[in-house]
């Protein structure tokens, strides 16, 4: 049975329960409208030892500049509880920004060079934001595992980094994307796409995809396998914020040859912005 909560009070209260009874808190958080994407990693979380799972739902204020979605974000509280429920997810949180941040928070955690690109330049504020709401969920959930996807990479490394810089006593688990049959990544914000949109931003998976197959097939230069993907997203999507070749642990450019990297894409389809990447090592 799954419950729900809305108060911090609340969660700290079933986290110390809990613990006393010798389980191991798991932890994903979310912005709810919750997709199977989000529901493979309630399924990482028990896979991994969590035996008692909180999902958080919270759309956080903070990640998101005056000019984002934050107010057309979709809200179906009730159908992600049902989605938790069907797979045995203990605690779903879902506080109210004011529960979260009272009447403002001068308080800001932010990660050092792996946020300054990318995500990071193209969403001023928008990683301090999570990298805060995060910490800040980590204190009151006390969680030993968290279960973060991939589809997010960039913020997926610098939790993993801010882990690791303060000690924190968790393991962050990074979780494959989950796609759709044809390819597109699964992402709340898939349902605003037109059909017209949805197949024109297919075009990304296929750039991805043509890059595995020119690195499957020796070619290991940067910018090369970068090109390919542009040469697929450039055309189809209204705008580009970027295409880029990176190293996994740094987020920095690569522009020559290596055998780990990283390709990353955010475009626009309509006034949808979508992102998309793909780890490629050998
Ligand atoms: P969000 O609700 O968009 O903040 O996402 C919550 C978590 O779900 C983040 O760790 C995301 O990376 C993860 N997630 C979102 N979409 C996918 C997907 N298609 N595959 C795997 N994880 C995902």
């Amino acid at each position: 049975m799954t419950e729900l909560v809305h108060t911090i009070a609340e969660v700290r209260e079933r986290c110390d329960a809990a613990r006393r009874e010798g389980k191991r808190v798991g932890f994903v958080p979310t912005m709810g409208a919750l997709h199977d994407g989000h529901l493979s990693l309630m399924d990482i979380a028990k896979d991994s030892g969590a035996d008692y799972r909180v999902v958080s739902v919270f759309v956080n204020p903070l990640q998101f500049a005056p000019d984002d979605d934050l107010d057309r974000y979709p809200r179906t509280l009730q159908a992600d509880v049902a989605g938790c429920e069907k797979r045995d997810v203990d605690l779903v949180f879902a506080p109210s920004p004011e529960e979260m941040y009272g009447s403002g928070t001068m308080t800001e955690v932010r990660v050092g060079t792996i946020t300054e690109r990318w995500e990071g330049e193209h969403r001023k504020g928008h990683f301090e934001g999570v990298a805060t709401v995060v910490t800040k969920l980590f204190q009151i959930i006390g969680p030993s595992i968290s279960v973060f996807g991939r589809k997010d990479y960039q913020q997926w490394r610098l939790i993993d980094r801010m882990v690791r810089d303060l000690s924190m006593p968790i393991e962050v688990i990074g979780a494959p994307i989950v796609r759709e049959r044809d390819g597109l990544a699964l992402s709340s914000r898939n349902r605003y796409l037109s059909s017209e949109e949805r197949s024109r931003a297919l075009c990304i998976s296929r750039g991805l995809r043509a890059a595995k197959t020119a690195f499957e097939n020796g070619e290991q230069n940067g910018e090369v396998l970068r090109r390919i993907v542009e040469a697929e997203v450039r055309p189809n999507m209204d705008r580009v914020d970027y295409v880029a070749a990176a190293s996994p642990e740094t987020l920095l450019p690569i522009e020559s040859e290596a055998n780990h990297i990283v390709l990353l894409v955010a475009a626009h389809v309509g006034k949808t912005r979508l992102i998309d990447n793909l780890e490629l090592s050998g």
